[in-house]
């Protein structure tokens, strides 16, 4: 019985030669602390910023979300040549980048790179033989999905309600 952490380590080399990468790769613990600046780590991060640049993954039994992770290094590196924008947020205003945060959240998976990177998870995910990695990236899909739409919903009511409150305080 092969472990978790063996595993992962023979899908990060895997992975690393399919997408000719080689960014560094952190885990559980480790991941945490490398990301905090940057937000808490939900599943997990590539962070370009920094150099070397580098992939996090919370738990080592996602290689769903390593594969999606080491698909925007990928993206990274081969920027110029297939057209993907990396914007580096760190010099503009707080309010500007809690916008920009909020906005990416609600498009999240209607963005070229998040849409390649999960396709390329899934793929790869389905070669490999980890159908039960690709039936959880798809139920993440899924759920983004849904906090979109209730979030785009939301919003017209929240602003709404506002008007009500206005126009009850003014008349
Ligand atoms: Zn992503």
């Amino acid at each position: 019985m092969v472990d978790e952490k063996t595993l992962f380590y023979a899908h990060t080399e895997n992975l690393k030669r399919e997408l000719n990468v080689d960014p560094l790769v952190f885990f559980g613990e480790e991941a945490k602390e490398k990301t905090k600046k940057y937000g808490s780590l939900f599943l997990g991060a590539h962070v370009w910023e920094e150099n070397p640049e580098f992939v996090a993954v919370a738990d080592t039994n996602n290689i769903g979300i390593l594969a999606h992770e080491m698909r925007h290094s990928w993206q990274y590196k081969n920027r110029n040549k297939e057209n993907y924008t990396f914007r580096s947020s760190s010099n503009k205003p707080w309010i500007l980048k809690k916008l920009a945060r909020a906005l990416y959240l609600i498009y999240y998976s209607f963005n070229r790179k998040e849409m390649d990177a999960n396709n390329y998870a899934i793929e790869y995910c389905r070669k490999t033989g980890l159908h039960h990695e690709v039936l959880r990236i798809e139920k993440l899909i899924k759920e983004n999905r849904l906090a979109q739409v209730i979030t785009i919903l939301a919003h017209p009511l929240f602003v709404y309600l506002l008007y009500v409150v206005w126009a009850y305080l003014i008349v």
